[in-house]
């Protein structure tokens, strides 16, 4: 698990201290690891959102998650894209075509009963990311030369579907200050509406 405590977070809390968490009102929200400055992308690189962290302050906890780096896809690492495949959206590295659907399914599967764990009231995804991104991901054709359709990364896709109450943006939508606050007001709702049900 690769988590960042705020000030306000309970650094020494894990996803099994379920009562613990509760009683601190700690509203934990689940991040794609490069928005929060780790250098976890194809590149070496990140996409820290400095602005988008800031309008949040100290009154979170963030639960990093890097989908290809838990995966085992390494860093850095090949490009990888959607690929439209004869049964399903594939994932697919772009020059070498190794189709790496199966560890990513792999890792979703046991990702996500951990994050289920975390109690998050949020999730703020990385943009047109094959793997993170919500909406609007360009869907290649099998040779990867042409844009064919447009779908979710493959992580978000198994989020969305796992957790369908659950506030998710990307960061490149809540770079508009009405959707931001928008979205605030949706993550504190459901932390309020959540904290006191067993999920
Ligand atoms: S977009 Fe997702 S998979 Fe890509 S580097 Fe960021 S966290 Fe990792």
């Amino acid at each position: 698990m690769t988590a960042e405590s705020s000030d306000a977070g309970p650094a020494e809390a894990g996803p099994h201290d379920r009562e613990t968490i509760r009683d601190r009102g700690t509203i934990r929200i689940g991040i794609s690891a490069c928005l929060l400055g780790q250098e976890v992308r194809y590149d070496g690189g990140h996409k820290h959102a400095g602005l988008l962290l800031d309008a949040f302050g100290t009154s979170v906890e963030w639960v990093a998650v890097c989908p290809e780096v838990e995966a085992g896809f390494g860093t850095p690492r090949e490009p990888v894209q959607l690929s439209r495949g004869d049964d399903a959206i594939r994932l697919v590295t772009v020059t070498t075509r190794r189709d790496l659907t199966a560890p990513m399914d792999e890792f979703v599967r046991r990702r996500l009963p951990e994050l289920r764990l975390e109690e998050l009231s949020g999730y703020i995804l990385k943009a047109n990311s094959p793997s993170c991104g919500p909406r609007e991901v360009k869907v290649f054709d099998g040779h990867g030369g042409t844009v064919v359709d447009s779908g979710r990364g493959l992580f978000a896709d198994a989020l969305i579907r796992e957790f369908p109450q659950l506030p998710v943006e990307d960061e490149g939508r809540l770079a508009d200050p009405r959707l931001l606050e928008e979205f605030v007001r949706r993550v504190f709702a459901y932390y309020r509406a959540t904290k006191n049900k067993k999920l």
